[in-house]
């Protein structure tokens, strides 16, 4: 190995680089996206407000006119700040680059979104996972005794989460919340394919944030994650936050979706309904498990040994989803299936016909 390679940090070259499949031609499913394109009316408004934009100047660094946006489409404290990332994943990378001080800890529930841990490795913490209960909830007694052990500077807990599709007991969240020395990110992420939410949670305890993010309603491509959360904490975590990483293409291009967020809304509501129509399908197959879902993806186990088979079958005929078999002991044989559009659907069902 190059000399120079030993200067990387050796729980960074121990990490594997976070994949994402080429999808390229295919029925994408793999990455929770909405998959409605935006009609041409829609579009022609989008470009027309973009001419509107200079690039020769820095970004607001606020971007005052997107959170204004968020404001008017969720139901936001007024009393409560708002943070902008690229991504949730750039809050992520935040919060935890404010919180990595000396042996300092992070604490998640598994099987989660992996980003947890990656981002906890790069910001040089330590990373604790208290696996989930077979049925997905949690695990009220591992989890408090993690935290009795770990103390852990933050808890990340997805509602729903990825890649289960559930959501939890409150009593039990309030529990942890109440034993947790540190902060309790609630993960909102798949939000618009359920209902409530956490705000509640936000106002009574004083170590909660939020974190949501435009990725799933139909903005991937966008990259715009937000926090929620008491001024003083958001006002330390601003001087992480790089001035302009939200920049002013996609500031303009959130302004005018937020703008139109009905659109969005609306798509959320078929990609239930589409939902409930893949789960039965599924669920059709012999010997398979489909797990109930708040979010836009189901969770499916299948028979013993069979999932790689049926991963690479449906990649044989032009339809990419998520194998997750390997990837926690929870998953063993496990299937995510992001909802697509209905045809998208009706062709995953048909090419598993030749595939149990
Ligand atoms: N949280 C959860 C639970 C997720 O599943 C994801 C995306 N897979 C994210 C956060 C990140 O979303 P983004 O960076 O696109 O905002």
């Amino acid at each position: 190995m190059s000399e120079l390679l030993t200067l990387i940090r050796p729980e960074i070259r121990q990490l594997s680089a976070y994949h994402v499949a080429d999808a390229a031609g295919m029925i994408k499913l793999d990455a929770m996206e909405n998959p409605y394109v935006w009609d041409e009316g829609l579009r022609a408004a989008w470009l027309e407000h973009l001419k509107t934009v200079n690039l020769n100047r820095y970004p607001h660094p606020h971007a005052p006119a997107v959170k204004a946006g968020l404001r008017a489409v969720m139901d936001i404290p007024p009393e409560m700040e708002v943070m902008l990332g690229n991504g949730s994943d750039e809050i992520l990378q935040i919060l935890l680059m404010a919180l990595a001080l000396p042996g300092a800890t992070v604490l998640a529930v598994e099987p989660c979104f992996v980003m947890y841990r990656f981002i906890a490795k790069f910001a040089g913490m330590e990373y604790v996972g208290v696996p989930l209960n077979e049925d997905f909830s949690l695990h009220r007694e591992a989890i408090l005794a993690a935290i009795a052990v770990h103390r852990p500077a933050v808890i990340f807990l997805a509602e729903p989460n990825n890649p289960t599709g559930n959501k939890y007991d409150r009593e039990t969240v309030c529990a942890i919340i109440e034993a947790a020395p540190g902060f309790v990110v609630m993960d909102e992420a798949y939000l618009p394919f359920t209902d409530g939410d956490a705000m509640d949670l936000l106002r009574q305890y004083p170590n909660v944030l939020v974190m949501r993010t435009l990725s799933k309603v139909g903005l991937a491509g966008l990259r715009l994650g937000l926090l929620v959360g008491r001024p003083d904490v958001l006002g330390e975590l601003e001087k992480i936050r790089l001035p302009y990483n939200i920049n002013i293409l996609s500031q303009a291009s959130a302004e005018f979706a937020l703008a139109h967020y009905s659109v969005f809304e609306a798509q959320a509501k078929h990609i239930r309904a589409e939902r409930s129509r893949l789960f039965e399908g599924l669920s059709r197959q012999p010997s398979w498990t489909v797990y109930p879902s708040e979010a836009n993806f189901l969770l499916a186990r299948v028979p013993a040994g069979r999932a790689r088979a049926i991963f690479e079958g449906l990649k044989a005929k032009g339809i990419l989803i998520k194998i997750l078999d390997g990837a926690h002991p929870l998953l063993a044989d496990c299937l995510r299936f992001t909802v697509g559009l209905p045809e998208e659907n009706d062709a995953v069902l048909a090419a598993l016909q030749g595939l149990r």
